[in-house]
């Protein structure tokens, strides 16, 4: 299978999707976020400085968190593809990865954007709040998220369209979890012809 990059804002499903995707092609699965809250819930040298940043709303300083995908995507097993969720959030993280894949033989593979509108963002990561308790899930922290992802991981999309492997899904087109998954399967297969 291609590699992924699943990308969008804060809320808008990547995790969800990535798992559905992980699990039906038998792909690897990284998050950026579940490294660092598990980094954070060891308490080790890096969960400390992670929280810092991610209590704040704010992104990991791109070189260390590029320095954590290399490890982490090197422990991965080879072969049946990974999928990239939360990572690249920056233009330098993007060309990184590219340089990263590169040298070791593999490509970026597609881009899945997840289009979802502000209001039903926030409504989303509200509830999440309640449900999961993180601790950038509060309305203060989370407008924060949405003026970093509009400022540093927005113009990323037009990076990968510039790459020819950008694939846009819209919520408010495909209106359910399942029309949603259906659409991406889909493409993932017809990319994969
Ligand atoms: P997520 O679970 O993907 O929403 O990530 C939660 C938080 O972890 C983000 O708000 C950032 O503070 C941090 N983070 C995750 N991935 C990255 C990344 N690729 N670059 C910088 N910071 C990141």
């Amino acid at each position: 299978m291609k590699n992924i990059i699943i990308f969008g804002a804060p809320g808008s499903g990547k995790g969800t999707y990535s798992a559905e995707i992980a699990e039906r092609y038998g792909m690897g699965h990284i998050s950026t976020g579940d490294v660092l809250r598990a980094e954070i819930k060891n308490e080790t040298e890096l969960g400390k400085i992670a929280k810092g940043y991610i209590d704040q709303g704010q992104l990991i300083p791109d070189e260390l968190m590029i320095d954590i995908l290399a490890k982490t995507y090197d422990a991965q097993p080879q072969g049946s593809g990974v999928i990239f969720d939360g990572f690249p959030r920056t233009i330098a993280q993007a060309e990184a990865l590219k340089q990263m894949l590169a040298q070791r033989g593999h490509e970026l593979g597609m881009m899945i954007e997840l289009i979802v509108s502000e209001e039903v963002l926030m409504a989303r990561l509200l509830r999440r709040a309640q449900i999961e308790g993180r601790a950038d899930d509060n309305e203060e922290t989370i407008r924060k998220r949405f003026a970093v992802y509009h400022s540093q991981t927005e113009p990323l999309s037009k990076w990968f369209a510039a790459e020819g492997i950008r694939h846009t899904f819209d919520w408010s087109i495909c209106k359910t979890k399942e029309g949603m998954l259906e659409a991406i399967f889909q493409e993932i297969e017809r990319q994969n012809k």
